[in-house]
């Protein structure tokens, strides 16, 4: 791995008491693995530099048969909406194009930008029209807007503050373009007329109770009783504090995290767990956080899915300032997604996300572990604007050519996997038939929606 332009003096790195055959052989056996099993996987042996083809291709295969062992030859997608609700953010984390500087937000700005900040009206009517194509699921992931708050409550604590810009990152709705309104209003607008509504991840929670003594646990209730359905556990990154305080200072730490994602399951809300690699971090710090999410799941049992998700660089201010040269290769994204397979003994799913690796690959890593081929996503800023190349839309109709193709079973999925329908390649219309208004009809084909406020 040569990723890294500066060596940032890590404690953890990848090197183990373990070997390269041991690791192996307890993989294809079903053995719990180590934290320094996972590291003779991802690296395909630390007694080596490089990764070596042929044992990368014993990884893949143990992987690929654990998956077919858990969860047959299904490969599941979801039809859903992104539907983010700012892009005003101050958190800076160096990963990160998505965000814009949040003053630039300002109505006295004069400050042209490309962001957005939609309010909880606007947010109703982008899910009014995704449920009328026949979408399921609305994610949303938003950046930390300074004037978020849960509720009317929480305004007035975060404005009662002597500097509360400074001291609890602040301001209120008048100062900016648009007012978001409060996060309890955008759950109410996003959750309207039986969408499944996946979002809050622990950062945007931490967020949500700034500056008061209110737990996780009250936000997530209240945040479930507004309409939240399932919590993404993104805002992970690597759950390793020594690679946080290079790539995310400002984000919460890994045992915050944790405790967002215990409360949200304490709450019972289904959620994913995320990991972000790529960029300066080891394969130590890889199979260390697996270990972080399969020790919350013993605790929960709430994750149903896994997502790796490779660093997508160009464009981010970890590679702009030289700090990385580059993302992961191809055949560390084999190894990461064949080694989350493998560790994450409790996890059920693995996703292969098409947005971040693209189609040929995204399918590819379908034959390395992962049974999931994530969504259809009628709107995706993020990777876009981080200079990914994929993009946009996948249709039910891709859906099924692809997985066919590969010679496994397409199955349109709830979000908590709980509801699947097997998906016959030769039915006609072929779309989504799981969301509260979908009829079979293909997503692009919008049927008019009653204008109900
Ligand atoms: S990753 Fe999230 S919290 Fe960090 S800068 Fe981007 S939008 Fe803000």
């Amino acid at each position: 791995m040569d990723r890294a332009v500066d060596d940032f003096g890590f404690e953890h790195v990848p090197e183990t008491d373990q070997s390269f055959e041991n690791a192996l052989a307890k993989a294809r056996a079903g053995d719990r693995l180590t934290v320094d099993d996972g590291v003779e996987l991802l690296t395909t042996g630390t007694d080596h530099e490089g990764i070596d083809p042929r044992r990368k291709e014993q990884v893949l295969e143990a992987a690929d048969r654990r998956r077919a062992e858990v969860v047959g030859e299904e490969v599941t997608f979801v039809a859903n909406l992104n539907n983010n609700v700012t892009t005003a953010c101050n958190t800076g984390c160096l990963f990160c194009n998505f965000k814009d500087t949040a003053a630039n937000f300002e109505r006295d700005s004069g400050v042209d930008h490309p962001g957005f900040t939609k309010t909880p009206a606007e947010s109703r009517a982008v899910v009014r029209d995704a449920l009328s194509r026949g979408v399921y699921e609305v994610t949303s992931v938003s950046g930390l807007h300074p004037a978020l708050a849960l509720d009317a409550e929480h305004h007035e604590i975060l404005a009662g503050y002597d500097a509360p810009a400074n001291q609890v990152n602040y301001k209120p709705p008048e100062r900016y373009d648009t007012d978001p309104g409060t996060y309890l209003e955008q759950m109410r607008a996003m959750s309207r007329d039986g969408a499944h509504l996946h979002s809050m991840t622990p950062e945007e929670a931490y967020h949500a109770i700034r500056g008061t003594d209110w737990s996780y646990e009250d936000a997530y209730r209240r945040l479930a009783d507004a309409g939240l359905a399932s919590v993404p556990g993104t805002a992970a990154e690597i759950l390793v504090d020594e690679v946080r305080d290079v790539i995310c200072p400002g984000k919460i730490r890994t045992d915050d995290w944790v405790e967002a994602m215990e409360a949200a399951a304490t709450v019972g809300l289904p959620m994913t767990a995320t990991v972000m690699y790529g960029h300066v971090e080891n394969e130590m710090h890889r199979a260390m956080h697996l270990k972080v999410v399969r020790d919350l799941q013993d605790r929960t049992g709430n994750i149903t899915e896994f997502v790796p998700l490779s660093f997508v660089h160009r464009t981010t201010p970890l590679y702009e300032r030289g700090i990385v040269s580059g993302g992961a290769t191809f055949e560390e994204d084999e190894l990461m997604v064949a080694v989350s397979r493998l560790f994450l003994d409790n996890v059920e799913h693995v996703q292969s996300s098409w947005v971040k690796y693209g189609d040929e690959r995204g399918l590819k890593l379908l034959s390395c572990g992962a049974d999931d081929f994530m969504g259809t996503i009628l709107s995706e800023e993020i990777t876009k604007r981080a200079g990914g190349s994929e993009g946009e839309f996948r249709s039910v109709r891709d859906y099924v050519e692809m997985i066919t193709a590969v010679g496994r079973v397409p199955v349109e999925r709830s979000t908590d996997y709980r509801t699947r329908r097997v998906v016959d390649p030769e039915e006609r219309p072929l779309g989504p038939t799981l969301g509260p208004q979908a009829d079979g009809t293909p997503l692009m084909a919008s049927q008019t929606a009653p204008a109900d406020d």
